[in-house]
């Protein structure tokens, strides 16, 4: 019995819902089989992040050359700068058998349904409006402006969360990683992604 291909997690939850912290403590846990996708972006790079872990930083002439060239599996304009997942990385991984996490935005997220139905939705939901409006300003990388449009946005988001195939509140990063991990344990479980021989169970 066994599982032929990786599982294509998306996850996805407004600004400020801890989806990076969430998805790095889950990718710290040494015996999972998780790759991150690493998205290339026009925005700038913030204070700490580095190119090729963060994102892949690039100029909107060399992101829409890509687009032109069939790079993503899917892009969005969010915020005033494109987004987009590299779709060689995410399938040659998913070939290998390595379980992919794709960290995108609502928008995104629906494109790639489109794809990939077998793919599991996790939704981040942040524990409050308090708490995700503290939470964007104690980034503080964020103008006045761009916060009060994340907050409008977050909103808009947290509307979607209907798609989903599950809600995970990140009350507690250890715990919600938990609670994914286990979300990922019991879809691989399912039936569906499994080949079973039942003939290999009966006495000859
Ligand atoms: P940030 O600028 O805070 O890193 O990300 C802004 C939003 O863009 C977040 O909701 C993040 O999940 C989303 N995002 C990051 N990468 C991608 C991507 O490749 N595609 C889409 N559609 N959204 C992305």
């Amino acid at each position: 019995m066994y599982n032929n291909k990786g599982l294509l997690i998306v996850i996805s939850g407004p600004s400020g819902a801890g989806k990076g912290t969430v998805c790095r403590e889950l990718l710290s846990h040494s015996d999972c089989n998780l790759e991150l996708s690493v998205s290339a972006t026009t925005r700038k790079p913030r204070e700490g992040e580095t190119e090729g872990v963060s994102y892949f930083f690039k100029e909107q002439e060399q992101f829409l050359r890509m687009i032109e060239e069939d790079a993503f599996i899917e892009y969005a304009r969010v915020y005033d700068h494109y987004y987009g997942t590299p779709k060689e990385y995410v399938i040659s991984k998913l070939e290998e058998g390595k379980d992919v996490i794709l960290e995108i935005d609502v928008q995104g997220a629906m494109k790639v349904k489109k794809y990939f139905q077998d793919a599991v939705y996790i939704f981040i939901m942040p524990p409050s409006f308090e708490e995700l409006k503290n939470r964007i300003i104690r980034r503080g990388t964020e103008s006045a402006k761009d916060i009060k449009k994340r907050m409008r946005n977050a909103y808009e988001e947290i509307c979607s969360v209907g798609n989903y195939d599950y809600v995970v509140l990140n009350d507690d990063v250890k715990a919600a990683a938990s609670k994914i991990s286990c979300v990922l344990t019991a879809e691989k479980c399912r039936l569906k992604r499994c080949k079973v021989d039942v003939n290999q169970y009966k006495e000859e």
